[in-house]
């Protein structure tokens, strides 16, 4: 056995040092708080165009009031997590969809979708040696950025599809409007989502042993044998733990994060909410949120809006980033160097991440900055199949992971986590893996509305190769 691991399959609160999550109150508003608005008087990129100017209104005036869906205390949990990843004592695991959808908020979905992540943790848990922070690109991922305006199907252009808080899929004028009502709808979605996911990560869903006897069952699939091994070990360790006495009741709760791309500002102002603690405004639609390729602009609205809320935060860094950017970045965004605020999401493809990282790694090291890095192997490599799909390759998002994990070596960077988009479902939206999915299942199982996920066997594989690489 490579090493005897048993202290790291804690991958709950019990292996971090702990903290005291509630005693903490956001019910007050952020109306008057300072700053907040300054947003408004920046370039807006990706903005909607609302229909209605008195429904906009009311529909923020409503989310204005409503419950936050996460706490301050929490929050700043996760702040302590993601600071000792960025200290190279831990890994992340952010997953889910690329866009959800209002109907696929059900039981069965979200269940697949946290067993799926937390199935992936518990073998990354074993390859990295060390506790996984587990978040769901869940629970409000609803906003998506388009790289154009408009779409056109034959002779009918319409706005393009802006995911569910802005419009419908459906090609129809009346479902391509910009409906403010739709924020209303996606915070409640998001509420039961959430409501959801913290049952089944503290009910006793997400037991390790639970855990690890579905993976088990994934194992049996004769297709995976090349992983035999390194289940062997982890199911030794398990038992070794069993066997030690480990507090298996301990392991019954699981932290469970949730994050999106915070990329509707209307949305994020309303659910703003001061701590009362502190006073200090916290974004309550979710634990994390990140900005995207297209709205990282240092001079933007959103880099200005998230640079005033205490959240941790993530910037995606696509293949045309310089060390100036990234460096006005941390400036703005991470003035003080706070350990955790700061987590960069390299995207730059499998193609250009060996040239394109190192500089941007070495320059953001060499000017003292510790953001914590993690790699994004899906957004750069985005392919169109030859019947018409948009799709990505197994194989090229696991290359660009080994060279995210090559360039933080050369560079002294701990390689932070992985940021992928998942789904629990048995989908053929991605090509390749061992039970390989190709073009001709596209017809019949591919549900994304947006970007192509893995499906629950390509998300496990990937989990089973990257840990094969972190553990060599
Ligand atoms: C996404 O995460 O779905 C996305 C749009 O990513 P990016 O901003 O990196 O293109
Ligand atoms: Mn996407």
């Amino acid at each position: 056995m490579r090493r005897m691991l048993v202290c790291m399959m804690f991958d709950t609160a019990e292996n971090f040092q702990a903290i005291e999550p509630f005693g903490t109150n956001l019910s007050q508003g952020a109306a008057d708080y300072p700053g907040l608005d300054e947003w408004r008087n920046f370039d807006v990129q990706q903005a909607p165009q609302w229909y209605d100017e008195t429904v906009l209104e009311d529909s923020l005036s409503e989310l204005s009031h409503v419950p936050p869906l996460v706490f301050a205390g929490e929050v700043d949990v996760l702040r302590e997590r993601l600071a000792q990843a960025a200290a190279g004592k831990a890994f992340v695991l952010q997953g889910g969809d690329c866009a959800e959808t209002f109907a696929g908020a059900t039981a069965n979905k979200i269940s697949s979708r946290v067993r799926t992540i937390l199935q992936m943790a518990a073998v990354l848990t074993y390859g990295a040696s060390m506790p996984v922070v587990k978040m769901g690109r869940m629970a409000g991922q609803f906003a998506k950025p388009r790289s154009s305006n408009m779409e056109t199907r034959g002779d009918i252009t319409l706005p393009s599809f802006r995911g569910e808080i802005v419009n419908g899929f459906d090609f129809t004028e009346e479902s391509r409007r910009h409906d403010p009502r739709r924020m209303v709808q996606a915070y409640h979605t998001a509420a039961s989502t959430l409501n959801l996911i913290r049952a089944f990560t503290t009910g006793g869903f997400a037991d390790l042993r639970t855990v690890h006897s579905w993976n088990k069952g994934f194992m049996s699939n004769p297709a995976y044998a090349r992983f035999d091994e390194l289940a062997a070990e982890i199911d030794r360790a398990v038992r070794f733990m069993e066997a030690a006495g480990a507090d298996f009741d301990a392991l019954k709760t699981v932290e469970f994060f949730s994050a999106h791309e915070a990329l509707l500002l209307d949305y994020e102002r309303a659910l703003t909410r001061l701590d009362s603690r502190t006073g200090l405004p916290y974004i309550t639609s979710s634990h994390f949120v990140w900005i995207g390729e297209r709205t990282r602009q240092v001079d933007g609205a959103h880099v200005d809006y998230l640079s005033r809320i205490r959240n941790p935060i993530g910037v995606k860094l696509g293949p045309t980033t310089t060390v100036d950017q990234a460096m006005a970045l941390i400036e703005k965004l991470d003035p003080n160097r706070e350990p955790g605020r700061l987590t960069f999401i390299a995207r730059m493809g499998a193609d250009t991440i060996r040239e394109n990282l190192p500089a941007i790694m070495e320059g953001v090291k060499a000017q003292g900055a510790q953001p914590l890095w993690i790699t994004d192997p899906m957004h750069g490599n985005t392919i169109t199949a030859a019947n018409g799909y948009k799709t990505r390759r197994l194989e090229d998002i696991m290359s660009e992971v080994r060279g995210f994990f090559e360039v933080a070596q050369a560079t002294g960077t701990h390689p932070g986590g992985l940021h992928i988009e998942l789904t629990g479902d048995d989908v053929a939206e991605c090509l390749g893996g061992s039970v390989a999915v190709d073009e001709s299942a596209f017809d019949e199982r591919y549900e994304t509305l947006v970007d192509p996920r893995l499906n629950h066997q390509q998300s496990l594989e990937l989990a089973f190769l990257v840990a094969e690489s972190l553990a060599r």
